[in-house]
């Protein structure tokens, strides 16, 4: 059987687990599928759940006046996913859903494996409406919602009971989208005590197998559902007589359902913690997160850290010895990862980057708060900086939500500026960007751009995979940042920790002042000082900001106490 080996039942709305596959939006699934990579790398009993999404993330194109369309992804499932022939029902609005699972495995070279189970209502047993719900990632109304959230939980551990995972020990919710399933654990409580109605020793019971994860300090990045839409869709007329563990101002909000039957509840960074704690009044740990090493080093990184660091791989903390690999050989090896990044986007855009210019990458979802305009606020004296130097390029990448008109508008400001900021600062946005692009982006420029609107950045994973590269961040002190930064040492800073009121301005004249004092003349004029900050990067950062180091804590604190 192969439940018997496992303990750890990973729940994620969304995975990335391999670029091919659109089964992901951004940071969320890519952590889980680093998440994951990890587990196998450590040999963690685990095994993961998440939706199939058949009709993927959407491909991003740009037209000709800067403004982003969304086309449909077609993939088919079965090229990469074994089907399998259970099959699981969740009881909705009267009627049953049937879903299937689709079993994708994640090895490691010594043959330890996780499998992530892929589950999905397009089958021929469900009504054409029923059918959808595994369709969109975030897509639809919160009807919608509430039954894809259904199937998720409670249809997720039906089907790993029917896979044969009998041993599971924890339940780890990676964000609020996987809560119903405690409404399944309570109720296999009760009916083993042959009650129908939930009692608080099913509640501890439950909240001993649990864990929580809250990903976003952001109120809107939390769901919440209305009581009668809840009372007509799920079966759980038992959940009204404990309504204080479900219900936030009458509604089912599924944090606080989360958190409430969970007995290790963590942020993703100190702040982080810090931040939710305040925000939901109760004690929440954290863990910072981490990215998986070996997927998000560039191949001529990973073969100069073979060369001096050989046991890189299975013990990231050996990392500390970046510190004695030579300068020149390291900024070698970087303008090769620039050079890659730099065919691509010759081969895309048509536009020749020149490897000798100081390059600044920014790449990640196009919403209001990630500030991607900061950067181009003042073209004038933006242009007159890179002409004193020596030059300047921008390296641009990043989807917006198909609803959120305000990202659409952030991307096309950013194209359209292309022509004013020309040719001192060079600018280009490279489009339909998911992990490969970001890969080659993080490792391809010469310094990273981070500037949240503070405390909105959770944690933030783009500036470890460039750190992991020898690129150094110059970011707001939001997120991981806080406790990766070392001003002048492992990169620098943006901003105080804390202004009230409107940031802008101040951000922007600590933004330009850095670059113009400090960065551009470092990159300049002395090479060998910039090049020992990315030491500093890969040494200080790269060996403590992993997915390895992020594990450890998770089975200490979280899956085997
Ligand atoms: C790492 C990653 C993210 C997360 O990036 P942040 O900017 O830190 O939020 C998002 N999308 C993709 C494709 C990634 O690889």
């Amino acid at each position: 059987m192969p439940g018997i080996h496992r303990s750890i039942a990973y729940f994620s709305m969304e995975i990335a687990v391999e670029p091919a596959m659109p089964t992901y939006s951004g940071g969320l699934g890519v952590l889980a599928g680093d998440t994951i990579r990890t587990a196998v790398d450590m040999n963690v009993p685990m095994v993961a759940v998440t939706l199939l999404h058949r009709k993927g993330y959407f491909t991003q194109k740009i037209d000709a006046s800067g403004w982003q369309q969304e086309e449909p992804v077609e993939w088919q499932a079965e090229k990469f996913l074994q089907e399998l022939p259970q099959r699981a029902s969740v009881e909705l609005e009267g009627r049953f859903i049937y879903l299937r699972a689709w079993r994708y495995r994640i090895r490691s070279a010594g043959g330890f494996s996780v499998p992530v189970y892929f589950l999905d209502t397009d089958i021929p047993e469900n009504s054409p409406e029923d059918r959808a719900l595994t369709h969109y990632l975030y897509g639809g109304d919160n009807h919608y919602r509430l039954c894809q959230e259904a199937v998720f939980g409670i249809g997720g551990v039906r089907m790993l009971h029917l896979l044969g995972y009998e041993g599971i020990k924890r339940y780890h919710m990676n964000e609020g989208h996987a809560a119903l399933l405690t409404l399944d654990l309570l109720a296999s409580e009760a009916r083993k005590a042959e009650r129908s109605a939930f009692t608080q020793e099913d509640v501890n019971n439950v909240r001993w197998k649990c864990v929580f994860t809250t990903h976003t300090p952001i109120s809107a990045g939390h769901d919440r559902f209305p009581a009668d839409l809840v009372e007509r869709v799920l079966r759980y007329p038992e959940i009204k007589t404990m309504p204080e563990l479900f219900f936030v101002d009458g509604k089912l909000d599924m944090t606080h359902m989360a958190m409430s039957l969970s007995n290790y509840v963590n942020g993703v960074a100190k702040k982080h913690g810090e931040v939710s704690s305040q925000m939901f009044s109760r004690p929440i740990d954290s863990i910072t997160n981490g990215v998986h090493l070996p997927t998000w080093t560039s191949p001529p990184m990973q073969k100069l850290f073979d060369k001096y660091i050989p046991d890189w791989r299975k013990d990231n903390l050996g990392l500390r010895n970046a510190l004695t690999i030579p300068k020149e050989e390291l900024w070698r090896t970087h303008q090769e990862a620039k050079q890659l990044l730099f065919d691509r986007i010759q081969a895309e855009t048509a536009v020749s980057m020149n490897p000798d210019t100081l390059t600044i990458g920014f790449a990640r979802r196009a919403t209001g708060y990630k500030r991607a305009w900061l950067l181009l606020n003042d073209p004038a004296r933006l242009k007159a900086m890179a002409a004193r130097h020596g030059g300047l390029q921008i390296v641009y990448g990043g989807k917006a939500h198909p609803h959120d008109e305000e990202g659409k508008q952030i991307i096309q400001k950013i194209i359209q500026s292309a022509g004013t900021l020309a040719p001192e600062v060079k600018i280009v946005y490279l489009p339909n960007y998911g992990m490969e692009l970001r890969k080659l982006i993080t490792s391809g420029v010469d310094l990273w751009l981070i500037t949240p609107q503070p405390p909105l950045e959770a944690s933030g994973t783009s500036g470890m995979k460039a750190a992991i590269n020898g690129v150094p961040s110059l970011s707001i002190l939001d997120g991981w940042w806080i406790e990766g930064h070392l001003e002048g040492t492992t990169g620098w800073s943006i901003g105080e920790p804390e202004t009230p009121g409107d940031r802008t301005q101040a951000d922007l004249q600590s933004l330009y002042g850095k670059l113009d004092e400090t960065i551009l003349p470092l990159f300049y004029n002395d090479r060998p000082a910039f090049v020992e900050v990315m030491r500093h990067a890969i040494a200080l950062n790269g060996s403590f900001f992993n997915t390895q180091r992020m594990m450890y804590e998770y089975v200490l604190k979280a899956y085997f106490r």
